[in-house]
Formats: structure tokens, sequence, C-alpha cells
């Protein structure tokens, strides 16, 4: 029997203007980093966020290295961090020789908790060593509470960095997340809500910070008619032919932004209902992306581990995860502080991932639905019926 077609997670989905964009690249010979696409790309994603600049980079782990770089980490320095996301929003810290120190997430928006991270900051003070920085991350597509992080952050006089690598397209109040802080950064990496299939852009209203930042980016080469270092760069520039899909991309965001919530409201629709299972909130003042439509379950309500609908589901040749592992609890950080973590570990236990995809049509979202109802006793789904 043919297998079913197989569900991802989220993979890319074109717009259909890509192509013609990369014709022009190609048509111009502009195979380079650098070119008229990419000089393009900056200037309307930019006026997309709202923000002053943009400097278009290989990857979003590259924009926050950079970031990190120009606001003064330096090694031994701590950089605070939220736990619950992935390992990319921390790595950039140890190339920089800094640690970081985890923030345990809230509850309601799974994101850094404003009073945890209060708290921390006073017990840092205190110490008299108070962290250089702090990395912001809007998971899935939810924001952060900005406000009171931000308050509280200025406070202290600490500098704020947001990682919105699944929050391109999302608002908080009326701002782009990533727009808040000193610097944010957004990620076109495959599976993001946009994708250039593999980039990332940093954000900021700072001109001298954007400019060193492309400096860094290019290996740091002075302006001389040689080749003229006086300090260490990075070959992290995105390329012009990379640029040119992206703008493409940003021509669907908005449509992409819609059916990643249409999806996550049917799902919400038809599994909510059932014992033990609930769903990411909507925030009351983000207007969230919903990158990853995610859910909980309460395994003793439900009747099964999460771990066991993951598997179900694979079985139907359809993919589903458990929520990043919280990088307090991942052996390379073994050794790192963390302020709270229990939220981030009970949303570890119970979450998951659902299918995501833009491209997804409502006969593939209904095989995701069936096969997770199915594991539900019957006089529960009679009840729900
Ligand atoms: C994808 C992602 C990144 C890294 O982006 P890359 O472009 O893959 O380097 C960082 N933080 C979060 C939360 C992400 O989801």
């Amino acid at each position: 029997m043919a297998k079913n077609k197989r569900i991802f997670l989220s993979p890319p989905h074109m717009g259909g203007k890509e192509i013609e964009y990369v014709r022009d690249a190609f048509e111009s010979n502009y195979i380079a980093p650098v070119g008229p696409q990419l000089e393009l790309f900056e200037r309307e994603f930019a006026e997309t966020v709202g923000a002053s600049h943009a400097v278009a980079l290989s990857t979003g782990t590259a924009a926050l290295h950079l970031a990190l770089r120009y606001v003064g980490v330096v090694p031994g320095d701590e950089v605070f961090c939220s736990s619950l996301t992935f390992i990319a929003s921390a790595t950039p810290i140890l190339f920089l020789g800094a640690q970081p120190v985890f923030i345990d997430s809230s509850k309601d928006s799974w994101n850094m908790d404003p009073d945890i991270l209060e708290q921390a900051l006073d017990v840092k003070k205190n110490d008299g060593c108070l962290p250089r920085a702090v990395v912001v991350v809007h998971l899935y597509g939810e924001c952060a509470e900005m406000d009171r992080i931000m308050e509280i952050c200025d406070r202290f006089g600490v500098t704020v960095i947001e990682d919105a690598a699944e929050a391109l397209g999302a608002r908080y109040k009326e701002r782009a997340p990533g727009t808040s802080g000193r610097a944010g950064f957004f990620s076109f990496n495959g599976n993001k809500i946009i994708t250039t299939s593999g980039g990332g852009m940093l954000v900021t209203d700072d001109s001298d910070f954007a400019a060193k930042v492309r400096f860094w980016a290019t290996q740091a080469k002075e302006n001389k008619p040689y080749y003229e270092h006086l300090e260490m760069g990075y070959n992290y520039r995105m390329s012009n032919v990379l640029a040119a899909i992206g703008r493409g991309q940003l021509r669907v965001l908005e449509e992409r932004v819609k059916v990643k919530r249409c999806i996550y409201e049917l799902y919400k629709q038809s599994l909510g209902n059932l014992p033990g299972i609930s769903f990411m909130a909507d925030g009351t003042n983000s207007f969230s992306t919903h990158w990853l439509s995610c859910m909980l379950v309460d395994a003793k309500s439900f009747g099964h581990e999460p771990q066991k609908i993951c598997n179900l589901l694979e079985e139907h040749n359809i993919e589903a995860r458990p929520l990043w592992k919280p990088l307090h609890m991942q052996p390379l950080f073994k050794d790192n502080e963390i302020f709270g973590g229990a939220v981030a570990e009970q949303l570890f236990e119970c979450g998951i991932c659902l299918p995501s995809g833009t491209a997804m049509t409502d006969h593939e979202i209904n095989r995701v639905v069936e096969v997770i109802r199915s594991l539900c006793k019957p006089e529960q789904s009679r009840t729900m019926a």
C-alpha cells in the first residue's frame, strides 16, 4: 500500500515571485554577497518591521553573535537568556567567551518571566556583577512581555537583544518584535515563517550599530584600496541570490502568518476540548505568528504520554516534536546558572509541536487531528462528537 504523503513540521513554502528576483540576480550576474537584491531586501525588510536599519546575514545565529559583540560582551561576562528556546539563542554567548545565565518561562506566555528576570537582576546587582545583556526570545511567534522587560532592564541599565527568529509578522501592541530592544534579529532558515533556505537579519534603530555589524560581517575590511584590517571580522553576509528569494518571500509574509494562525485555530477547535489537551495561549498584548502550533498533553487525563502521540503520528508519516528542550537541561549547559526552571521543564515534559506548514491542505490537517483523536477512549470521543 502506498504510504500517505509525509506531513512535515514546517517546510519551506515559496510564493512564486522568488524565481523572478533570482532571475534578476542571475541576469545582472550579481551571484555574490552584496548586490542590488541585498540592498532592496534590507530596505524592504526594515520597512516591514518598522526599524531604521536592517542588515542581512548568513544566519540568525550570526546576527546574534555580532549584536552581542557590538553591545560589548567579552570573555568572563554573563548574559541572561530565556531557557525554553533553541540552542542558537545561547551559543553566540559562548562564541564570545561569556556564559549564559538562564531565566525560566512564565506560565502564560511561555516566554521569559519578567518577575524572575527582575529577581535575578537584583541578585546579580547585589553580587556586583550585572549581566552584559539579556537575550529575550519570542517563542513560537508569541511575543514576550516587552513593556515590563524593557522597564526592568532599563532600570538596571542592562541592554536587551531580541531573538525574533520565530516571530516575523507578529505584533506586540503596535510594534514588531525585535524593535523594542537595542537590536533584534530574525531567521530565514528553511523551517521559519519565510525562508531564504538559510539566512538572518539584524534590525536596529542605531545607525552605528548597523554599520559596525555590516563591517564585521564582511571581514572587517577597512575602506582602503588595499586589504587593510584593524579588527577581526567574519564572513557573515547574506548572498545577493538568497536576498532575491527573501524579497519574494516578503511579498507573501502576511498571507503566511494568516495561514499559520488559521492552522492553530483549526487544531484548537478540533483538539482543544479533548480531556487533558490544551493549547499555547494567544497572548493578550501579542498578535502571535503561531509559527508552530503547540499543545500541552496532561498524560493522566488524556490517557497517553505526549511521546506516544508523536510516535503514532510518525507511524502515519506525520512529523511532530516535543517543544525545545530547555537550555538549562542541556548537557552543554550543565554547569550554567538557572533562575527558576520548573515551568520550562513542565512545558517540555507535556508539550508537542504539531505540523504547521502553510501549504498544508484541510485534508492533511484532518489527518493529524484524526490520529490524535483516535487515541482517545471511545466514550471520550463520543462526548466530543
Ligand atoms: C531558528 C532560530 C534561531 C537561529 O536562526 P538560524 O538562522 O538558524 O541561525 C535562533 N533562535 C531561535 C529561537 C530560532 O528558532
